[in-house]
Order: structure tokens, then C-alpha cells, then sequence
């Protein structure tokens, strides 16, 4: 075992071991996070919606948990299916406006299982290079050769469709946002291509779901696509506030996943005071719109706030907001003063993505307030002129 204390030193002196802490919530202030005796304002959390601790979801949760239990005590397919799951599934199909769902533990889990049951030796799936790590092990569990193209590159995309034109099954996937960048796919073009070449087409949801569509569909509803996407991909624990995640499409496809999908048959079912949390859940994405527009409000100030400090930040419209550095000493050191500063923010570096663009992923709340990220961004100002960032 020599080995693993040999290659953790190689990464230490690379600036890239990562190890874990430990955060606390603050019941009163969902936007912060407690590190030790530290309050600091959580810029690095998924909770978009600020849902992680709307009382009403708490509040169902516990009462499930009271009449069904702690776990659901086994897989889907034996006797953990309870009723929670039904009611869920039913409204995301509505949601949706799909034939069906399928309801998953998370959403690495639906990816992997998806796409192995989806296609196989013989067969390809088209991936963006910056999709999420559970797509890219999806593939590689499917056995199905790997294609990856240029990060929304649709003439390289159409290079590779003709490359593999003779190949059984063709899949398409794509982030719709993309989880360290905060682009976005252009979903018109990917329909366009996979109607082309006739290939299924799979939308990631996991960072646009409950924050785009006038319902919080996510992007393929914004943008109207939703009909020619074949398989839509969402999870529960980032806009929701809760835990797991959902396959919606027609009835064939939750057919064939609930035979097909390992991770959906292999694993114990999701604890039902949980699904009847993301239930509520997503009564109140649906019902609280106004979460949606302060969002985008404070989206639209803070990326401002940073462009006219001069740094380098991703582009779109989206919660997560990239501070490019670069370096990865950099980026740990940017990262440690924003501590010293009051703010959470983690660096993000490689093999995240790619070499040389470590980076800051900011990420914002609706749980946020104008003055809290006015004062963020003066502080993040200074620490770039300090260290020489900008
Ligand atoms: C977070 C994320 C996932 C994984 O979802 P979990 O429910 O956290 O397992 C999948 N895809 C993308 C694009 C993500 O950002």
C-alpha cells in the first residue's frame, strides 16, 4: 500500500489534494455556512432556491418520517416502492409535461444507470468534453465508445455523428448547464443534429432545473424544446433543497429503465419522507416564482459587480458565477483569503477542469440579499488586487 502515500504527496505538491471539512448550516441564515466557531456567506452551495430549509418541506418530511420510517428497507423492484414515489412521479410527469418519470437516488446514480441501459457495445454516445463526471462513468459502464466533442462545438459534433453514422445506437447528452462554467448547451442545435442523424437526445437538468422555464421546468421548456429531447435528466438536490433525482419521457423509456437501469434495481429505494419532501418541494418551485426573479436579479448584479472589477468570469446568466485564476496555488490562496474575508467559496481545480483554469466557482442563492453580495464583491475585489489576480 507504499503506493498511496507516494502518489497523495505527488498531489499535494501540485496544489491538488483535496480533503474534507466540515460546514454547519446556520438555522437562522440559510445563506451562511459555519466553519468551526466561523459564520462565513455560502457562495459555493447548490441551493439555488434557498429551499434547503423552507419549513414546509421540513415539515412533511417529518411527518413521513414519523408514519412511514427511517429507511424504505429495499430495492424499488422488491418492496421499497411506498407511496411517496407514486405521487412524486405522477406530479413530475405533469411537471413535465411527459408521458412518465422515474424517480432515482441522485442524480450520479440516473446518469450511470441511464446511459449503460441505454446503449452498449456496438453502439456511441455523443458527450460534451465539460459535462458532468457521472455522464463521462455512465459511458465508460455502458462499454459504448466515447465520443467526446468540443465543449458546445456543433461543427465538431456533426464530424463526429458522420464518423460513427454506421454504429446501431447513437445517444447525444449534454449538460444543459454546465455545472463549473454556467454556460449553456444550444439545445436548438443539438435537436437539429440528433433529428439529422437520427439520434436520442439526453438533457442534463441538474443546474437548470427549477431555475429556468416559467415553472421551473429548466432550459429545454425556456427554450421550447422540450418535445424532441428524449430523455430529461433532473436532480432534487440542488434547485430543491432536498435529495435525488428523476428520469422523465415517455412510457417506453421508464418501461425499459425499470428493467434496464442497474442503479434503480440494485439499490435501495430513496427513504420515503425524502420523496415526500421533494414533493413539496416541488409544490414550492412551481408556486414561489419570485425566488426565480431574485435569483436572476442577484445573478445579473453580481456577475456586474466582478466584470467591472476586471476579473475574468464565465459567461451566461446562471447562479454559478467562474472566477478564472488559472494557477492552482492561486486559486487555493484566493480561496483561503475569501475565508479570511467571511465568504465560502471552494477552489475549483483539475481534473474538475481542465489544466490551467483553476478557478473560484461562485455559486448564488435566492437565500442571498443585494447588500450581503455588494459587500462580497468589494471583499473579492481587494483580495485580487492583493494577490494580484486583476
Ligand atoms: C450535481 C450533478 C449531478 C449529480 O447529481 P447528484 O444528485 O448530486 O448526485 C449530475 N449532473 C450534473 C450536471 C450535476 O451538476
Amino acid at each position: 500500500m507504499d503506493w498511496i502515500e507516494k502518489e497523495l504527496e505527488l498531489l499535494a505538491d501540485a496544489s491538488l489534494e483535496r480533503s474534507l471539512r466540515t460546514c454547519s448550516p446556520v438555522c437562522e441564515a440559510p445563506g451562511y455556512t459555519l466553519r468551526g466557531e466561523r459564520r462565513l456567506l455560502n457562495l459555493s452551495s447548490n441551493d439555488y432556491l434557498g429551499l434547503a430549509k423552507h419549513p414546509a418541506i421540513i415539515e412533511v418530511m417529518r411527518e413521513k418520517l414519523l408514519t412511514e420510517g427511517a429507511g424504505s428497507g429495499a430495492s424499488r423492484l422488491v418492496t421499497g416502492n411506498r407511496p411517496p414515489y407514486d405521487r412524486l412521479e405522477e406530479e413530475l410527469a405533469y411537471w413535465q409535461k411527459c408521458e412518465a418519470a422515474l424517480v432515482f437516488a441522485n442524480g450520479y446514480m440516473a446518469n450511470s444507470g441511464v446511459i449503460a441501459a441505454l446503449v452498449g457495445r456496438g453502439d456511441v454516445v455523443f458527450s460534451d468534453q465539460w459535462n458532468h463526471a457521472s455522464i463521462a462513468d455512465g459511458i465508460i459502464l455502458s462499454r459504448a465508445e466515447h465520443a467526446r466533442y468540443r465543449h458546445n462545438d456543433m461543427a465538431h459534433l456533426r464530424v463526429l455523428l458522420n464518423k460513427y453514422r454506421d454504429k446501431r445506437r447513437k445517444l447525444i447528452v449534454t449538460d444543459a448547464v454546465f455545472s463549473m462554467d454556467g454556460d449553456q448547451a444550444p439545445l436548438r442545435e443539438l435537436v437539429a443534429l440528433k433529428r439529422e442523424f437520427g439520434a436520442m437526445l439526453m438533457v442534463d437538468e441538474a443546474h437548470s432545473g427549477g431555475i429556468y422555464g416559467k415553472r421551473g421546468e429548466g432550459l429545454c421548456h425556456e427554450l421550447a424544446v422540450q418535445d424532441d429531447v428524449d430523455i430529461h435528466l433532473g436532480t432534487f438536490s440542488k434547485s430543491f433543497g432536498v435529495y435525488g433525482a428523476y428520469i422523465c419521457g415517455s412510457r417506453t423509456l421508464i418501461r425499459w429503465l425499470v428493467n434496464k437501469a442497474g442503479p434503480l434495481i440494485y439499490s435501495t429505494a430513496l427513504p420515503p419522507s425524502i420523496v415526500a419532501g421533494v414533493s413539496e418541494a416541488l409544490v414550492v418551485v412551481q408556486g414561489e416564482p419570485w425566488r426565480r426573479e431574485k435569483l436572476f436579479a442577484l445573478c445579473i448584479l453580481f456577475r456586474s459587480l466582478l466584470g467591472s472589477s476586471g476579473f475574468t468570469i464565465g459567461v451566461g446568466n446562471s447562479p454559478i458565477v467562474p472566477l478564472i485564476i488559472g494557477d492552482n496555488d492561486m486559486t487555493l490562496r484566493f480561496s483561503s483569503a475569501l475565508e479570511d474575508e467571511g465568504i465560502a467559496a471552494v477552489a475549483i481545480r483539475p481534473p474538475t477542469v481542465p489544466d490551467g483554469t483553476s478557478r473560484i466557482r461562485f455559486s448564488l442563492s435566492a437565500a442571498h440579499t443585494e447588500n450581503e453580495l455588494r459587500d462580497a464583491a468589494v471583499r473579492i475585489r481587494n483580495i485580487g488586487l492583493r494577490l494580484g489576480v486583476i
